[in-house]
């Protein structure tokens, strides 16, 4: 029997086009590049190769066009063992693509979602089964709004844990809010979602997400660490990890396919968090979102 705990991601992939430049062009002008990197990206993508190296059995589900990007995209998830059946593949629509130009120590970031903006409510009841079979649903906010209503409607119905990684921020209504077991915002979608200042206690805005349903909020406080709050229950704090830092890309996916592993594992929110905490910190050692994740032994190694 597979005792590997069983997580559906749905979400988006993206090809990350990253372009490096002595200087970004001014309107109009061209100027001459100096590298470029493709890299599977997505935070959809990231968080299922974060936990299929974690050994958690991951489902994907999400569109990618009938490209070359696409492919490639796809590849990456299955070299880490992601179940890629689940993933349309449109002539329809183009790859997303994230279009991101480092210059003069900046970046400048263009995301087109193509096929990304695709993955509709209706795919979610092709692959429902998918969602009957896990443990836990894991979400993001880079696909449709209604396909991510849908996805926690149909994951309710069939009682299963929904985390949200409300990310990239957005407004959400209290309605959704209302049906999610474990919310994840940073410090800046906190902000958002709450209509509070960043400056205003994080305290105060976790509170609220509580009093609008929410089951239990985890705020990631980037080096800081996390703060959480499950309804009935009081604020707790866990320390980040101090590590080498390298590149904090993903580190939000990271902590996520952290988070959803371990509790998909049935272990406390304490413990959970806790884990998260470690998987996060080794991504942010290493270079790159998806060839950041910690497997499950290096965690362990790291833990000693
Ligand atoms: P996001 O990437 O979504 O903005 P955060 O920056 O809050 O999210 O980072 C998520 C988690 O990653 C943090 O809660 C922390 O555990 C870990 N992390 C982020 N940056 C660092 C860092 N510099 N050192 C150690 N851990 C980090």
């Amino acid at each position: 029997m597979d005792l590997r705990p069983k997580i559906v991601v749905i979400g988006s992939l993206n090809m990350d086009l990253v372009v490096k430049a002595v200087r970004a062009p001014k309107r109009g002008e061209t100027v001459m590049g100096e590298e470029i990197h493709f890299i599977p990206g997505g935070k959809g993508a990231n968080q299922a190769v974060g936990l299929a190296r974690l050994g958690a059995e991951t489902t994907m589900i999400g569109a990618v066009g009938s490209d070359a990007f696409g492919e490639k995209l796809k590849k990456a998830l299955q070299k880490d063992g992601v179940n890629t059946s689940s993933i349309k593949v449109l002539d329809s629509e183009a790859t997303g693509v994230a279009s991101i130009l480092l210059a003069e120590g900046d970046n400048s970031i263009v995301v087109v979602p193509g096929a990304n903006a695709q993955c509709l409510p209706e795919d979610l009841d092709r692959y429902e089964e998918k969602i009957t079979e896990a443990d836990l649903v894991l979400l993001q906010l880079e696909i449709p709004l209604e396909t991510v209503e849908y996805a926690i409607k149909l994951a309710r119905k069939h009682g299963k844990t929904v985390m949200l990684n409300p990310a990239p921020a957005q407004n959400l209504s209290q309605d959704l809010l209302s049906k999610v077991d474990y919310l994840t915002p940073n410090r800046s979608e906190l902000a958002l979602l709450t209509g509070m200042s960043e400056e205003s206690t994080i305290a105060k805005g976790i509170e609220q997400l509580l009093e609008v349903g929410v089951s239990c909020c985890v705020t990631t406080l980037g080096a800081e660490g996390v703060a959480f709050r499950e309804k009935g229950g009081s604020l707790v704090k866990v320390s980040g990890n101090k590590v080498p830092v390298v590149d904090t890309t993903g580190a939000g996916d990271a902590f996520n396919a952290g988070l959803a592993y371990a509790l998909a594992q049935k272990e406390s929110i304490r413990e959970a968090v806790e884990f998260a905490v470690q998987v996060s910190a080794l991504a942010v050692t290493k270079f790159g979102a998806q060839g950041g994740m910690p497997t499950l032994a290096e965690v362990e190694k790291f833990q000693e």
